[in-house]
């Protein structure tokens, strides 16, 4: 049997089934891994009636090499070679995703490899070899005829590829078990979510299950293990649901609910049941059906589906576990000493679950649909860095990594550049933290006696508890949707008093102002349905919600009264637009007050009530609203957004518009000044606050209440106890005069020629 068509006869009409036994004969029989290779592409091109079959293998630095083929020039064997993304053996590899074409030779990927003799292929279809989510090497079948592939046949391919995947994972192809890149440094590139380094080894997020036995003996029995495997662990799910531990309602609670709803899947179920009977063992058949969900939803980035994706996926480990538990769950094992959490993606609740003395970093493969846990992570002054491409397939359990939050990149088994680099960035910040420790307890009083309030903002205990620490003087901005972006369902009065009661407590007699619901725009809650909109950040969100649905805002504002109990209470609207919503809300706080008194509960001391300026239409009329509020605050990062038309979360459209531009210092020194004739304090609570440079001007147009991330206040104290304000004012003043898209540049040479320059966090 030594050409095509002798092997073309050998496997043709045994269905799935006999072409994976004959594969699995072939791989347990003798003779050198390269002959097992040779048989297997001949009983692959005999089973599918293909006229070729090609094996390719990664290769260190991600290439990938031919391994065996039957029907291409044997001589290109171990010779062509091409890189990931390169060709569309390399695009299989590169995306991990399948590709049946019936003109491949018209597709932008091909690319033409004359040593092979291939062209005179027209249709070609390849499948990723994968095992755990690294992908191993890319299994090719072409056809001379211009050949549409069914979704069965590809479906045969990627079950044929899975039998591959042990044998070339498993180190037997030659040179391949040195050659896989393993133990070689690799740096990938990302997107910061979060600032700061980190070193430690890897941890996984989810354990991977290694799955030793792909092909069936007898379909009948892997059906019987799937039942068995699959009411154990609806019965073990059920005993955790009935657990004295779980009784009372709460987030794990709902997801356990979520998984018994999953596993009762008749759908899913099925597609695993289908699987075993093409030949699969069950173990196999739960990873391919696994493995076909995240394929297909690879592309998603709705946050509500890619959580359901999640789900499915922990509900398909829990079942690989019960089929077999003595398999091992790769990654479960804690790694030695600090560690690096890595996941294609995490909840803000779940970083929470790890040990806070030992979890140093997070690599994340998504990025912009897990900016949530962001919070978290800044929070715990953690650094994360996402959007990082083949991070599972790259890094093993336990493997050294090095997350550098600020250049947005991870070393993976890093080299002697990456730790050097490394212990510089952190002798860097240790110095820093010690100096900005020293100034904790002085007030933020410039040298010509401009004295300033330095406030943090908060939206989890976590944050509450840094107050002391950096020595801010209050609250400035409690973000109140936070606590409900981490809850699966909506948490009622009771709940909600009972939250901002423990903020007011952890605050002690320091000020807090609380900025009711701004739920919507890029904060979709997991307990509220938002319809899909063309334009989130314009749309139904924040206040207007809250107008719209009187009872949400009004249980809020029952809540912070009943937490205050006799406290002072402070309260502020987000997304003000017009004066007249200004004035509904407040009228709603005034019915929430009627009603705790005609209850006799307990009244706050005071109550202030103001109105975040942060769309243009309210600058507009803002003397009007300083009549009416008892305070302002800027979130200038929506102010910002929306005057100049730029999406804040925008990569392309980030520093586009500088925020030190004319004419926003303009819209602030107008704000500041309505604020001022009314009598009213005035502070900035967007992120410009927390940056030394935009910090002093602010100061320099009047301000002197500035909000910000616990990390800036010292750095921010620092530019202030450094420099003189009215000097800086009046150069502004002088600057007015001169056109320019942004004062910044001028504005830092101003500050450094007069030596109060606080270093590089002048930005
Ligand atoms: C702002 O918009 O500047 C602000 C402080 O609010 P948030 O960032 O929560 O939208
Ligand atoms: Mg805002």
């Amino acid at each position: 049997m030594t050409g095509p068509s002798a092997s073309r006869d050998a496997g043709r009409g045994g269905g799935p089934r006999l072409m994976l036994r004959h594969l699995r004969d072939v791989m347990a029989g003798g003779g050198s891994p390269q002959d097992r290779l040779d048989s297997t592409v001949k009983v692959i091109t005999g089973a599918l009636g293909a006229e070729v079959c090609s094996i390719y293998v990664r290769r260190s630095g991600n290439l990938l090499e031919l391994c065996a083929t039957e029907g291409l020039n044997r001589e290109a064997v171990y010779r062509t070679r091409m890189r990931f993304g390169e060709g569309l053996v390399g695009h299989i590899a590169e995306t991990g995703r399948s590709l049946a074409l019936a003109d491949a030779q018209n597709h932008p990927k091909f690319a033409y490899f004359p040593e092979t003799g291939e062209e005179i292929y027209h249709s070609l279809m390849g499948v990723p070899i994968r095992r755990l989510e690294r992908v191993h090497g890319v299994l090719v079948i072409q056809h001379t005829t211009a050949r549409e592939y069914t979704e069965e046949e590809v479906e045969s391919l990627e079950t044929l590829a899975m039998v591959l995947a042990e044998m070339i994972s498993g180190g037997e192809i030659p040179g391949s078990a040195a050659n896989r890149g393993e133990g070689s440094p690799v740096r990938i590139a990302g997107t910061r979510i979060t600032g700061g380094m980190a070193v430690g080894r890897a941890r996984l997020h989810r354990p991977r299950i290694v799955i030793r036995r792909v092909v069936a003996e007898d379909p009948d029995d892997e059906l019987r293990r799937l039942t068995d495997a699959h009411s154990a662990m609806h019965d073990a799910l059920d005993k955790l649901l009935d657990s004295t531990a779980l009784a009372a309602a709460g987030e794990h609670r709902d997801v356990l609910e979520t998984y018994r709803i999953i596993a009762s899947d008749a759908g899913w179920i099925g597609r695993i049941r289908e699987a075993i009977l093409g030949g699969l063992t069950a173990e196999a058949a739960v990873q391919r059906v696994r493995d076909d969900t995240r394929t297909r939803m690879a592309g998603v980035e709705d946050p509500y589906i890619r959580e359901r994706l999640t789900d499915f996926e922990d509900v398909a480990l829990r079942l690989l576990q019960h089929l077999s538990p003595e398999s091992d769950p790769v990654g479960e094992a804690e790694p030695e000493g600090d560690w690096i959490l890595i996941a294609r993606s995490l909840g803000p609740a779940e970083i929470l679950d790890y040990d806070p003395t030992r979890l140093k970093g997070v690599a994340l493969e998504e990025g912009s649909a897990t900016a949530h846990v962001a919070i978290v992570a800044r929070a715990l002054d953690i650094p994360v860095v996402g959007g990082l491409a083949n991070l599972l397939g790259e890094v093993e359990p336990g493997d050294p990594l090095i997350v550098d939050g600020n250049h947005a990149q991870v070393f993976v088994r890093p080299g002697e550049d990456a730790h050097a680099l490394f212990r510089a960035s952190m002798a860097a910040r240790t110095f820093e933290r010690a100096h900005y420790a020293a100034l904790r307890d002085r007030p933020a009083i410039s040298p010509d006696g401009v004295a300033m309030t330095l406030l943090m903002n908060a939206g989890l205990l976590i944050d509450v508890a840094q107050m002391p620490v950096v020595g801010a003087e209050g609250i400035g901005l409690y973000r109140t949707e936070i606590p409900f972006l981490v809850r699966r369902e909506y948490p009622d009065v009771e709940a909600q008093t009972a939250l901002y009661r423990q903020v007011l407590v952890s605050t002690g007699d320091k000020p807090v102002t609380f900025r009711t619901l701004d739920a919507g725009g890029d904060k979709r809650l997991p307990s509220f349905i938002h319809e899909p909109e063309e334009n989130p950040a314009l749309g139904w969100r924040a206040l207007r919600i809250g107008l719209d649905v009187p009872s949400l805002l009004r249980q809020q504002m029952r809540a912070l009264i009943q937490a205050a109990n006799g406290r002072p209470l402070r309260l502020m609207m987000p997304m003000v637009t017009t004066v007249e919503e200004f004035r509904t809300a407040r009228s709603f706080l005034d019915l929430e007050l009627e009603r705790a008194d005609s209850r006799g509960t307990v009244l706050p001391a005071s109550v202030a009530v103001g109105a975040m300026v942060e769309v243009p239409a309210i600058v507009l009329a803002i003397e009007a609203l300083a009549r009416e509020a008892d305070f302002l605050s800027i979130g200038s990062n929506d102010l910002h957004q929306f005057l100049f038309a730029a999406d804040r979360g925008g990569e392309r459209m980030a520093g586009r518009y500088d925020s030190l531009d004319p004419v926003f210092l303009d819209v602030l020194r107008r704000i500041q000044q309505a604020a001022s004739a009314a009598n009213i304090p005035v502070t900035v609570c967007g992120e410009m606050a927390g940056r030394p440079l935009e910090a002093l001007v602010l100061a320099a147009l009047g301000y002197r209440s500035l909000s910000m991330s616990p990390i800036s206040i010292g750095p921010v104290k620092e530019a202030i106890l450094h420099t003189n304000i009215s000097g800086l004012s009046s150069y502004l003043e002088f600057l007015t005069k001169s056109p320019s898209s942004s004062h910044r540049n001028r504005l830092r040479n101003y500050l450094a020629e007069r030596r109060f320059s606080a270093g590089p966090t002048y930005v």
